[in-house]
């Protein structure tokens, strides 16, 4: 991938261990550099040291924010997020809060059709206490998700969700702009 990326995602893999050593908020594994957070790429050119730079304010969500996170599990018919950036004046800035997105479903364990444990999504926030977001939204949903069976990243093939390797499809409430991912906040901004 390049470099040209202002904002990097957590899971995204930002250099070669040949080319950089992990510095903060960044993880080696397997010889890959992955980012541990939301926030901009910093490389230290001297030290030959890459690191992820993040904003520190303290960040208060609220209703109609977007939001950026990891499901994590499911619990009766909510999925529970690890949310890990906020969208704020046209940037993603990191918080660490867990949300819930209420699924509509009938039997607890049929949700895969629309979430998987360990997909990127973006939501928004409906509720605060306690906190529920929200993506049922043509620009909300899924941001990246794997393959059930061999857990290869999907891609996009002819409108549907895809894996190269398996040879077949898959189904999740995705995001519009899935495999061609734009940071933005609130529909009603742009
Ligand atoms: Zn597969």
């Amino acid at each position: 991938m390049g470099n040209t990326k202002s904002i990097v995602f957590p899971g995204d893999v930002i250099a070669k261990e040949e080319e950089y050593l992990s510095g903060r908020n960044t993880q080696d594994i397997n010889g890959n550099i992955i980012a541990t957070v939301f926030g901009k790429v910093e490389k230290d050119e001297k030290n030959l040291t890459i690191s992820i730079k993040t904003q520190e304010n303290a960040i208060r969500p609220k209703k109609g924010d977007i939001v950026y996170g990891k499901i994590i599990r499911v619990i009766n018919k909510d999925a529970i997020v690890s949310i890990s950036g906020i969208y704020m004046n046209g940037k993603i800035m990191p918080v660490n809060i867990e949300g819930r997105i209420k699924l509509p479903i009938t039997n607890k364990n049929m949700y895969s059709h629309i979430i998987t444990i360990g997909d990127l999504v973006r939501a928004k926030i409906i509720n605060i206490r306690p906190l529920y977001v929200t993506i049922f939204n043509p620009e909300l949903g899924v941001i990246k998700t794997k393959c059930l069976i061999c857990r290869k990243e999907l891609i996009i093939k002819e409108n549907k969700l895809y894996c190269t390797n398996c040879q077949r499809n898959e189904t999740r409430k995705i995001a519009n702009d899935y495999g061609d991912i734009k940071i933005y906040g609130d529909a009603n901004e742009r």
